[in-house]
């Protein structure tokens, strides 16, 4: 099937990095389109509070993410709620196809789908999600009122939803597979002054147990000793990292061990046009302001991509008689 009409850029995903892409190639004046197939917004709608997006002290996530919508839309950028179901590289444009039937081409694409929540892989995790287990507090923490939780994971994103679930939950036990947290020193602080916040150290979640009002406790194996134990809890809260939203990336464009995406400084690719931004991208730290920064450097590499690439063909049309 043949696309009707031609981009300038498509970008894919509407998190903090397509956001920004999206602002930067709008001011550029690139013929944008986003693609986003849930709420823009992407991860950073799934916090409670954002404190580290300069400029803003605290801040919902949600909050944030409209935020950052309502810029890029106040430019006139276009937005697409559908699912690309594919990106097919090609030396006269890209195209990127869509769950709805449509289809899209443009001179250049950013992708940026980021993240979703890693999985523990253990049993009554799949059977139980929604039944007690969690992979957003924000989400579900309000059924967990005076009740018992327990949150696996010592990063980041653990520790902050444990502070977020203590102020509504009756105890939160922080399963951890190591005696040290890798969150950062100030989360940690407080986590650890939260009196109803307490560690289960050299700890790993082996099996998830319910009946039929849900969950009513969590399986553990001492790291160090080896020995098991039954944990009483009511819900489980899953925070163990992030694995990169890679399904669409085109064949042939490097990959590091753990599926994220390498790039140059540009965020470009080894495919002309193509750049990765964002979480799915190889990188040293995933924070939101570092999508935005990415969103940003791709956005003005692809307009100078652009530029370069209309000039070029211009050139190589047949002169008018
Ligand atoms: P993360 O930093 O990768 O931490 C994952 C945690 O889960 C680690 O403590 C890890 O243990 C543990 N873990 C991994 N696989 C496990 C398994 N199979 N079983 C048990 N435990 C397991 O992930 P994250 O906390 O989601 O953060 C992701 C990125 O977003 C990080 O760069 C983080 O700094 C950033 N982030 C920043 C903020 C903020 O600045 N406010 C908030 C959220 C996230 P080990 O420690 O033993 O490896």
């Amino acid at each position: 099937m043949d696309c009707s009409g031609l981009y300038d850029l498509i970008i894919i995903g509407g998190g903090p990095g397509g956001l920004t892409a999206g602002i930067y190639a709008m001011r550029a004046a690139l013929k944008t389109v986003l693609v986003e197939m849930g709420a823009p917004g992407g991860q950073v709608n799934l916090s409670d509070a954002v404190e580290n997006w300069p400029g803003d002290e605290h801040i919902g996530g949600a909050e944030l993410s409209l935020k950052m919508l309502n810029h890029a839309r106040s430019y006139g950028m276009e937005i697409r709620s559908d699912e690309v179901t594919v990106i097919e590289p090609g030396l006269d444009g890209h195209t990127v196809r869509l769950a709805g039937g449509d289809c899209l081409k443009a001179h250049s694409v950013i992708l940026a789908t980021g993240g979703s929540p890693r999985k523990l892989e253990v049993p009554g995790e799949k059977e139980f999600y929604g039944r007690g287990v969690s992979y957003c507090a924000v989400c579900d923490g309000f059924f967990f009122r005076n009740k018992a939780v327990a949150v696996v994971g010592g990063g980041d994103s653990a520790i902050e939803e444990a502070l977020y679930l203590a102020k509504l939950a009756r105890e939160v036990i922080v399963v951890h597979r190591r005696d040290q947290l890798r969150a950062g020193a100030l989360l940690q602080q407080r986590a650890k002054a939260e009196c109803r916040i307490r560690f289960a150290w050299n700890s790993v979640v082996t099996a998830i147990q319910a009946d039929a009002n849900g969950v009513n406790a969590v399986a553990l194996r001492n790291t160090v000793t080896g020995d098991s134990s039954a944990l009483p809890v009511d819900g489980l809260f899953i925070f163990i990292g992030f694995v990169p939203n890679n399904r669409l990336v085109p064949a042939g464009i490097r990959r590091n061990a753990d599926g994220y995406v390498i790039t140059d400084e540009k965020c470009a690719t080894t495919i002309p046009g193509l750049y990765v931004i964002g979480d799915l991208r190889e990188k040293y730290a995933r924070q939101i302001v570092l999508s935005a920064a990415d969103g940003c450097t791709a956005a003005l590499a692809a307009a100078h991509y652009v530029e370069t690439r209309k000039a070029a063909l211009e050139c190589a049309l047949p002169a008018a008689k």
